[in-house]
C-alpha cells in the first residue's frame, strides 16, 4: 500500500492528537486552583455626604466566590459592579450600625440584585433597627415590586431578603467556609447598637472595625489577626472639614467623641499584634491635601507592621 504525502500528514496529525489527549483530559479534570479570600474596599470615606473621589462606606469580602458585603453606603451597588462582583451573587450582608452612611443603599442594593436576577436568599445581619429599615424600604418601593413580580415573572424579593438583628456580642453566623463573630463597641451617642466583626476564613482572619471611639477592648478582639481594617480620624484635617460643611457647629465635637484618631488606631494594631493594618472610613475622606503618609504618620508612632491606606476598589488578598 502506498500512502501519499497528504494522507501521511493527516495520519501523523491524528496520532499527535491522540497522544495529546491524555494531557488535555487531565487539564480538563484537574480542579482549578482555589483563589484565596480577598477583601475589596468599595467606599473608603466616612460620612454620608456624596462627593467626587472616595465613595461612602462599603466593602466586600469574597471567599470561594461568595460575596460578604460589609456596610452599604451610597454607591455600594455601582462599586460592586465596578469590582466585577455580580449583584445577583450577593449572599451575605453585614451592617455595623444604623448611621445613614452605612445603610442608605442597603435596600437599593438588594433591589438592584433582584432586578438583575437574584433568585436565592440573602442573609443580612445588623443591629436592632435593621428589621424596621427593611420593612420601611419594601413599603417605599411596594408599587414597583408588586407590578414587576407578575409582569416580569420574578420571585418576591421581600421573601428573598432575610434580616437577622444582632442583640449582643458573640457568634453571628457560620457556614462551611466562614465564621463571623461580633463585638459591641461604643460609637457615641450610639453605645449599644454598634458592632465590629471578625471573619475567620480558610485563608486567615480579618477584623473589621467601623465605626468606633477608641476602644482598647478591640485589641483583644483582633488579637493576632492577619488583617485589621480600622476606621481612622485625622484630627488636623477636621477643622478644615468643619469649615467646609454648613451647619457643622457640633460636627467636630461628634467626630472627636465617636471616632478613633490615627494614633489610637496604631495603638490598637500594636496591642493586638495584627499582621497588617488597613485604615479606611477616612474622616475627612474628601480632602486631597491629606496624603497617605499623613494618614499613616500617627499610627506609625505605635505600630511597626505594614500599614495600608485604603482606596476605592483596592483589593487585599489574604
Ligand atoms: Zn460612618
Ligand atoms: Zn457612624
Amino acid at each position: 500500500m502506498t500512502i501519499d504525502r497528504r494522507t501521511l500528514l493527516k495520519l501523523s496529525m491524528a496520532a499527535a492528537g491522540t497522544l495529546a489527549l491524555p494531557a488535555q483530559a487531565l487539564a480538563q479534570t484537574a480542579a482549578p486552583a482555589r483563589k484565596r479570600a480577598r477583601w475589596i474596599f468599595l467606599g473608603t470615606k466616612g460620612g454620608p455626604r456624596v462627593t467626587t473621589g472616595r465613595s461612602n462606606p462599603a466593602n466586600v469580602l469574597i471567599v470561594d466566590d461568595v460575596p460578604y458585603v460589609m456596610d452599604c453606603g451610597p454607591g455600594v451597588s455601582k462599586r460592586l459592579v465596578e469590582a466585577k462582583v455580580a449583584l445577583p451573587s450577593i449572599r451575605y450582608v453585614f451592617v455595623t450600625h444604623m448611621h445613614s452612611d452605612h445603610v442608605l443603599e442597603f435596600g437599593n442594593m438588594v433591589y438592584g440584585a433582584w432586578s438583575a436576577g437574584l433568585n436565592h436568599e440573602v442573609n443580612a445581619f445588623g443591629p436592632v433597627g435593621m428589621g424596621a429599615l427593611t420593612k420601611a424600604y419594601w413599603e417605599s418601593i411596594r408599587d414597583d415590586v408588586e407590578i414587576r413580580i407578575p409582569d416580569e415573572s420574578k420571585p418576591d424579593p421581600r421573601k428573598l431578603l432575610v434580616v437577622k438583628e444582632i442583640t449582643d456580642s458573640g457568634p453571628v453566623m457560620s457556614n462551611d467556609r466562614v465564621k463571623v463573630t461580633a463585638l459591641r463597641t461604643p460609637h457615641p451617642p450610639i453605645l449599644e447598637r454598634n458592632y465590629a466583626y471578625k471573619f475567620e476564613t480558610p485563608d486567615g482572619v480579618i477584623v473589621y472595625v467601623c465605626d468606633t471611639a477608641y476602644n482598647p477592648a478591640l485589641a483583644e478582639f483582633a488579637r493576632g489577626a492577619d488583617l485589621l481594617i480600622h476606621e481612622a480620624l485625622y484630627v488636623p484635617g477636621v477643622d478644615a472639614m468643619t469649615a467646609r460643611v454648613k451647619n457643622a457647629a457640633t460636627l467636630k465635637e461628634h467626630l472627636l467623641a465617636s471616632h478613633t484618631t490615627t494614633e489610637d488606631v496604631g495603638r490598637i494594631a500594636k496591642e493586638a499584634g495584627v499582621k497588617k493594618l488597613v485604615m479606611t472610613h477616612l474622616v475627612p475622606g474628601d480632602d486631597p491635601s491629606i496624603t497617605d503618609e499623613m494618614w499613616m504618620e500617627g499610627a506609625r508612632k505605635h505600630y511597626g507592621g505594614p500599614i495600608v491606606v485604603a482606596r476605592d476598589l483596592m483589593e487585599i488578598e489574604l
